[in-house]
């Protein structure tokens, strides 16, 4: 590994290229011998774990016990509740062979787990007070995809699954509602991407459900992409899967249901909004490593001198994720320019002047800034960069999310701006689907949301010239 594979193209000049070598050239994934899947690789991994990790808590904050099931949902199960069955069946990959026996019925590989998931909840719940039921899963999840994209469309992707079951629709809805402003929090505060919340229409809802709730962030390439989405599933699926429970009065019920999630995709996001024509550029507080010490020498008598500060200056930094490069067959430009691939929001430069000083020379991967520290402030000084690093990113995406969310009042301005601009376009809608679909076919933007706090009506539907019923958020999308 002598020869550097830098990243060749700007991410300004040719973004999907860009994204492809940042993913493969950072070793964050790589395509998989089978079409349509990818392989994590340990940076990449560890991204996800992080995500896992933090999310993990919050969920349980909200009494979410985490559980498994199987990954094979017989087709009698999907096919229980119509408008699920429909959306799912044209991406489904099925098991008909089991060894040498032909099975009886067939087997999906999950598209997403309701149907098996709410079989068992109808099994479990039984009164009042078995409710709430709050079940969440980490796993894999199958749905046949012709073209790969890293992280962002794959055949079989990691992602988690909410299952919760109540006694209300108000329940149910405030569910939905704080497993939203988790995701929010959790996007935000620690991938410091912003996003846009809102609900789905009914053509781009999940299908089955009454409500889909949506986290819709800004790419720089002028996409849109989906981050998470939290549903509630109304009594759609404990009618056809007969949840049932006794109320205090001893009435039977049916339960209200809520299914929520998010997946590897945020791994994919993270990548396009904060990378830059050097590579990866990770958050802080998502990242696997905070900073990289790279101690600096070019005689041999001073090798020792250095190493050794670097030893103490990564002892001093324990409470932080500090990795110490002191291979000696790369030369410190090569370590730089690998580590800035890589993403790692601090260098730590250490030399023999650096030494005589009492400093160490950092530099910030995502500005390029240098800052001497002097030893006695090292711990301090390390800690409130890094939460500047985070601040700033989120700053940056902010200011890139808002220049780009443009208010039009016409469709001949619409299609102007979707062709020339794109980003999300801010509109007035009629609330029919012909409109929808027709803006659709014309242009290829969907609503992506509508605020959940109705903004005013500023013009006629956008599409028809009719009287126009909401505000909504239109833009490609990933
Ligand atoms: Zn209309």
């Amino acid at each position: 590994m002598s020869e550097q594979e830098g990243i060749t193209v700007k991410k300004s000049d040719d973004f999907s290229e860009w994204y492809t070598q940042v993913v493969q050239r950072a070793e964050l994934a790589d395509y998989a011998p089978v079409q349509g899947c990818m392989i994590i690789r340990p940076n990449g991994y560890a991204l996800w774990e992080n995500m896992q990790k933090t999310l993990d808590q919050e969920f349980k904050k909200l009494g979410v016990r985490n559980a498994y099931f199987p990954q094979f949902i017989p087709e009698s199960f999907l096919k229980k509740e119509a408008e699920h069955f429909q959306g799912f069946v044209p991406e489904c990959a099925w098991v008909t062979i089991g060894g040498n026996t032909e099975l009886g019925e067939k087997l999906a590989i999950r598209p997403t787990s309701e149907t098996i998931i709410y079989s068992m909840f109808s099994k479990w719940i039984r009164s009042w007070r078995d409710l709430p039921l709050k079940i969440n899963q980490w796993c894999n999840i199958v749905r046949w995809e012709s073209a790969t994209k890293f992280f962002v469309r794959t055949t079989e992707f990691l992602w988690q699954e909410g299952h919760t079951a109540h006694t209300t629709k108000e329940e149910a809805d405030k569910m939905m509602m704080d497993i939203l402003k988790t995701y929010q929090r959790f996007i935000e505060d620690y991938l410091a991407i912003p996003v846009l919340t809102g609900k789905k229409t009914d053509k781009e809802k999940f299908a089955g459900a009454l409500t889909t709730t949506t986290l819709e962030a800004f790419m720089p390439d002028g996409k849109a992409i989906q981050m998470g989405t939290s549903h509630n599933l109304g009594q759609n699926f404990s009618k056809v899967f007969d949840m049932k429970f006794l109320d205090k009065s001893e009435k039977e019920k049916f339960v209200w249901n809520t299914s929520w999630g998010v997946s590897t995709r945020m791994v994919g996001a993270l990548i396009m909004a904060h990378g830059d024509d050097k590579g990866l550029v990770m958050p802080p507080k998502i990242a696997h490593t905070h900073a990289v010490i790279i101690p600096i020498f070019y005689k041999t008598t001073e090798k020792k001198k250095v190493l050794k500060k670097a030893k103490d200056v990564k002892k001093k930094l324990e409470n932080l994720k500090v990795i110490l490069d002191d291979r000696t067959e790369y030369t410190p430009g090569w370590k730089f320019n690998e580590w800035e691939l890589k993403g790692i929001p601090l260098r730590i430069e250490i030399g023999p002047k650096d030494i005589k000083k009492k400093q160490v020379v950092v530099v910030r991967r995502d500005n390029g800034k240098k800052i001497t520290i002097k030893e006695s402030q090292l711990t301090k000084k390390i800690s409130r960069l890094l939460e500047e690093i985070q601040k700033s990113l989120y700053r940056k995406a902010r200011k890139l999310l808002k220049d780009n969310i443009r208010t039009v009042k016409n469709y001949e301005e619409f299609k102007k701006v979707i062709n020339e601009k794109k980003g999300f376009i801010r509109a007035c809608w009629c609330g029919n689907e012909s409109c929808e679909e027709k803006i659709k076919d014309e242009t290829g933007a969907t609503i992506r949301t509508i605020p959940l706090k109705r903004e005013k009506i500023f013009s006629n539907c956008i599409c028809c010239g009719k009287k126009a019923k909401e505000v909504v958020y239109f833009a490609k999308a990933y």
